[in-house]
């Protein structure tokens, strides 16, 4: 599974639509600053779900819609869209490629989809939870997060490894099916109380 191409249209600093195509291996992408390097890297954390504007170097997220230069007028939407080469299908959909989409208005509205068809933000995350690339998006080391990540305590980079590795989504599950067993235990032990009171 690699990142193939990652479309941005009124994304940010990118007004007019542009699209990167990604190589298997190593990609640098090179330029001036202010240039719009970290607006790529934003770009792929807010498509796979980002919700926090901060992570996104923003106040609020709408700041993530082009907001318009001395040449250009602001727009009304800014949209997204990652294309995964899924030919291995470490992804557990049955396409060989697969696109994600995520739209936003200024009314803060959302829209998401998955080859085109619309779905929920969780469908996207579910799909990605095994691939390595989650919510917390841990697997984006952005400018000046190497240092907090090699200095995280080891609780917490324990919880970037297992993120990146898909066990997360596994001990998310573990905690739900415990959970469960727990509210079993409560309700068979008022069964035995009851049956104790009958005979
Ligand atoms: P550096 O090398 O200094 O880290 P960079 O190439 O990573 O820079 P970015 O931080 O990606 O640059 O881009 C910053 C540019 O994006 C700024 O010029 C900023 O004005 C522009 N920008 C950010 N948000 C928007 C927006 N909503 N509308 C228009 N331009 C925006």
């Amino acid at each position: 599974m690699h990142l193939k191409s990652l479309t941005v249209k009124g994304f940010k600093s990118f007004a007019s639509s542009t699209t990167l195509r990604l190589e298997p291996g190593v990609t640098c992408v090179v330029g001036p600053n202010g240039s719009g390097k970290s607006n790529v890297v934003d770009a792929i954390s807010w498509v796979l779900g980002e919700q926090g504007a901060k992570a996104l170097r923003g106040g609020k997220m709408e700041d993530v819609i082009f907001a318009g230069t001395s040449g250009r007028a602001p727009l009304g939407r800014a949209e997204v869209t990652l294309t995964i080469d899924n030919s291995d299908n470490a992804l557990p959909i049955d396409y060989t490629e697969v696109s994600v989409t995520r739209r936003m208005y200024r009314s803060g509205e959302s829209e998401y989809e998955i080859n085109g068809d619309r779905c929920r933000l969780i469908d996207i995350q579910e799909l990605m939870s095994d691939s390595g690339i989650g919510r917390e998006m841990h697997v984006i080391v952005g400018q000046g997060q190497l240092d907090s990540v090699l200095q995280a305590r080891p609780e917490d980079r324990r919880g970037f490894i297992e993120e990146a590795a898909g066990v997360l989504k596994h001990r998310k599950r573990k905690e739900k099916a415990l959970r469960k067993l727990d509210a079993m235990m409560v309700n068979l032990n008022r069964v035995a109380d009851l049956t104790d009171e009958l005979r």
